[in-house]
């Protein structure tokens, strides 16, 4: 076996011990005589595994009791759709953050339905290089939500705070932060996050939503996108996507067994200081983010040559450091390093970075 140090954006490294926990019961699981992807999700032996991924989730990130945890489909990208679908019959308008990508899409994505929608800050201006302040002020007193997307994966920011929106409920695209830290949920109203990042593999979405939160929906919406239908049926309103729910609770296990988010913060902090203290001290390569917006799970970087980053990206690869490139529409290079990347892996691209720099020369 030769595993590589996967620095993709997602779907992303798993962490090994998961892997060989999934292969050791791939086939047959416990006593039922079937893998977990051949059983129905009706069954006790799958109830049992839903039921714990809920469990686990809820000890992990302590969801107040007063919140419901749905697993659904269609990725982070349904719920830009879903999130006005749900929410906008409470007032009838909604603010929205663009702090990158993603947040822009969510905004268009409403916008596209015809609502009430602003954008009530963006660091656009900036080429998204920081997180903008939000403050109480900012947001419309009767809007429905605000939403932002707290970590953004493509240009490696994330917030340092937690909006105070007031009465409003705030909506948190998590989708490349969610469980590497503790944060408080009872801060917002929704959160959300597609697993491909750092939860589970691909084909996963899990919602974060606050009871009171399931009553403004749309009666015309589609039904799979309603949240309430999905709590009322546990999540199998149809077939959840069984396997991927199954992942998941095997990463969440991992992540209790070695103390819970706490823990994980503590690594995910260490690992990220090696690398920012190192772009930090020298001269070739030039991090672009503000350090107050630096994202603990992206961290981006350029050499300031297109040919030399490309160069970059393809000899790290060769040295075992896959998927360093950046995102295709802001180029330069990418680390992701989340929960699953070991200490050692980002020792090892700070030991290929300064290797790098001294073997090429910038004319
Ligand atoms: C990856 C990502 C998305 C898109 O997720 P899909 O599951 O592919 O729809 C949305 N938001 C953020 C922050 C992401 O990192």
């Amino acid at each position: 076996m030769n595993r590589v140090y996967n620095f993709s954006a997602g779907p992303s490294m798993l962490p090994l011990e998961v892997l060989e926990k999934a292969a050791s019961e791939l086939v047959c699981y416990g006593e039922s005589g079937m893998s977990v992807m051949e059983m129905s999700h009706r069954s006790p032996d799958y109830e049992a595994i839903i039921n714990d991924a809920e469990a686990m989730l809820r000890k992990l990130m302590n969801i107040p009791d007063n919140y419901k945890v749905l697993f659904l489909q269609g990725g982070a990208s349904t719920q830009f759709s879903a999130v006005p679908l749900n929410l906008i019959g409470r007032t009838g308008k909604a603010d929205y953050v663009v702090s990158g990508q993603f947040s822009g899409k969510a905004f268009k994505e409403a916008q596209k339905m015809g609502y009430d929608v602003k954008c009530i800050a963006t660091t656009k201006d900036d080429n998204f290089d920081h997180i903008p302040v939000v403050t109480k002020d900012m947001v419309r007193p009767d809007a429905a939500y605000v939403h932002v997307c707290f970590n953004n994966t493509i240009y490696g920011t994330k917030y340092s705070y937690i909006p105070d929106t007031g009465d409003v409920p705030l909506v948190a695209d998590m989708s490349s932060c969610i469980i590497s830290e503790p944060v408080d949920v009872s801060k917002f109203g929704v959160i959300y996050a597609g697993a491909q990042k750092n939860m589970a593999p691909a084909g996963l979405t899990l919602v974060i939503v606050r009871e009171d939160l399931l009553e403004y929906a749309d009666p015309k919406m589609p039904t799979m996108l309603e949240w309430k239908t999905m709590a009322e049926n546990g999540s199998m309103y149809n077939t959840p996507p069984c396997y991927t729910i199954y992942m998941a609770k095997l990463v969440y296990e991992w992540i209790l067994g070695m103390g819970g988010l706490e823990v994980m913060k503590e690594k995910n902090v260490k690992k990220a200081a090696v690398l920012y203290e190192y772009l930090d001290n020298q001269n070739y390569y030039l991090a672009p983010v503000k350090p107050d917006s630096r994202s603990m799970m992206n961290v981006t970087f350029v050499t300031g040559d297109a040919d030399l980053d490309k160069k970059f990206a393809s000899e790290a690869a060769k040295a075992g450091l896959k998927n360093l490139k950046g995102h295709r529409s802001v180029g330069g290079m990418r680390a992701s390093i989340y929960n699953a990347m070991p200490y050692e892996g980002v020792e090892a691209l700070v030991a290929f970075m300064k290797k790098f720099a001294a073997e090429n020369p910038k004319a």
